[in-house]
């Protein structure tokens, strides 16, 4: 057990890196945060910070020293380095980092377990694209294989003839099946050190030009009849990598039951509701996973929550959400609010 007043590692510099350091801090720990960024918004709430390059052995040894675990908030962290960490535990354990930030050894890995990912193709050349296309079908979406989110590094393809037109990046890629679905929704976990699993309620979320917009709890009924599918698939998932933390899978609810989309090893914006909607916040249990203590609860704090993402410009409308004093606000603290950026969320409950 790693007890109170000891120090967290943290890779990654962001929000959600953010939130977990203060989420550690209520609970008496100090964090660490290790990232290439100069402006890290992590590190604006901890105790100290290494700004540094992800190959950077000597910053990453003396980091390790000074934390009793290391744990992570960003999945595009390249796991080679990560073995200068030496003796200090790196939870989630890393093959969930390697798992995670491959798209297609991440359904192949789902398959396997018996879940149901969108029909899907390795994408190496033109002619792959092709196959790949006569094999699924159109319209379906091209994606990056690493380093994609919110929507980045993805084309949308309607007709082969779309796809024969396309300059494809030198890069690994998928070819995905369009799903029909008639809502998205997520399974967010939380396994302790002794193999406790805790879900919290799965959100309805609305994404709008890929980037999450709206998470709802409780879901509508109908998503709700696909959870305990999605949960059992997720539970595996957790298991066969001897997961500790909080780990999130996200999916499509279709007319035949639950298709996966993607996993994330970390906790997640569709869980950002938790921080006021459950007895215990992701970002709580996460930390009191990776230092072995006993998970809190899940349950749901309200009769329903809702959190709807800032993006870009909207978080200059802070003024008017505090107006009403039943919205709870969460700003990041970034400088700058370009267009499809995440600057921060707002949370009501819904009581009694
Ligand atoms: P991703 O980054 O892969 O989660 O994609 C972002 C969003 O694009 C998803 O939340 C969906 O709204 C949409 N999307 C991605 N893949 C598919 C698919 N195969 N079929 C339908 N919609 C998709």
């Amino acid at each position: 057990m790693i007890a109170p007043g000891e120090t967290i590692g943290i890779l990654g510099g962001g929000q959600l890196g953010r939130m977990i350091a203060m989420a550690a801090a209520q609970l008496g720990y100090r964090c660490h945060i290790f990232a290439p960024e100069a402006d890290s918004i992590a590190a604006e709430v901890s105790a100290a910070f290494t700004r540094a390059q992800w190959d950077d052995a000597k910053a990453m040894t003396a980091f390790a020293a000074d934390c009793a675990v290391v744990t992570y908030e960003f999945e595009n962290v390249p796991v080679g380095p990560l073995t200068v960490l030496g003796g200090v535990p790196l939870l989630p354990h890393p093959r969930a980092l390697e798992t995670a930030q491959d798209r297609l050894n991440e359904k192949r890995f789902v398959a396997d377990l018996g879940g149901t990912p969108a029909p899907f193709a390795a994408v190496d050349s033109a002619r792959d694209l092709a196959d790949a296309i006569a094999a699924i079908g159109a319209p379906g979406i091209l994606k990056t294989r690493r380093d994609g989110y919110d929507g980045k590094g993805q084309w949308r393809i309607t007709t082969a003839q779309d796809a024969a037109k396309l300059d494809l990046p030198a890069k690994p890629l998928v070819y995905e099946g369009f799903v029909t679905f008639f809502a998205e929704f997520s399974v967010i976990l939380c396994r302790g050190a002794d193999g406790d699993i805790r879900f919290f309620d799965s959100a309805h979320n609305v994404h709008e030009g890929g980037i999450l917009s709206l998470s709802t709890v409780p879901a509508p009924a109908a998503v709700l009849e696909q959870v305990p599918a999605a949960r059992a698939l997720a539970a595996k998932v957790a298991e066969a990598l001897d997961y500790v933390g909080v780990l999130t899978l996200e999916f499509f609810a279709t007319g035949n039951g639950p298709v996966f989309n993607e996993m994330a090893p970390r906790v997640h914006n569709s869980g950002h509701w938790t921080i006021e909607g459950a007895v215990t916040s992701q970002f709580e249990n996460h930390v009191r996973a990776i230092c072995g203590l006993p998970l809190g609860g899940t349950g749901l704090a309200a009769r329903g929550v809702e959190m709807r993402n800032l993006i870009g410009d909207e978080a200059h409308d802070w003024p008017a959400i505090l107006s009403d004093p039943a919205n709870h606000l969460h700003l990041y603290g970034k400088a700058a609010a370009r267009p499809g950026r995440k600057m921060g969320h707002v949370t009501r409950l819904t009581l009694g």
